[in-house]
């Protein structure tokens, strides 16, 4: 059976990103804690980035903050498939061209504006 593990993972660059195990948007600079799975087949499956929050909460406090973040989720997509339906059948639906055309028109007023400048 395939195993779990962390390591740190030391890099150059400054990121800000969801822990794949929480969903916790946070800033990572120069650093990361990555969680990988090995097994005989295959030596390192990198699964995604833990946050420092789940690092801090240890293996058991960052399998809770993965069973709250699996509920967040389902009550996520139970909002979606409800919201689905009633999306479907809109009537007074804002058209591509409109979008368009609303955001040229703001466009051209900010550009007089620079103009005027
Ligand atoms: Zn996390």
């Amino acid at each position: 059976m395939a195993k779990l593990k962390t390591t740190v993972w030391l890099h150059n660059a400054h990121s800000r990103f969801p822990c794949d195990l929480c969903g916790n948007w946070h800033e990572q600079p120069g650093a990361a804690v990555i969680l990988s799975e090995v097994s005989s087949s295959n030596p390192e499956d990198r699964l995604g980035e833990v946050c420092p929050e789940c690092v801090r909460a240890g293996p058991e406090g960052a399998a809770k903050r993965i069973e709250s973040q699996a509920q967040a989720l389902r009550q996520e997509a139970d909002r979606l498939e409800a919201l689905a339906p009633r999306v479907a059948s809109i009537e007074d639906w804002t058209s591509w061209e409109e979008f368009c055309a609303r955001t040229a028109e703001r466009d051209d007023k900010l550009e007089a504006l620079h103009q005027a400048i």
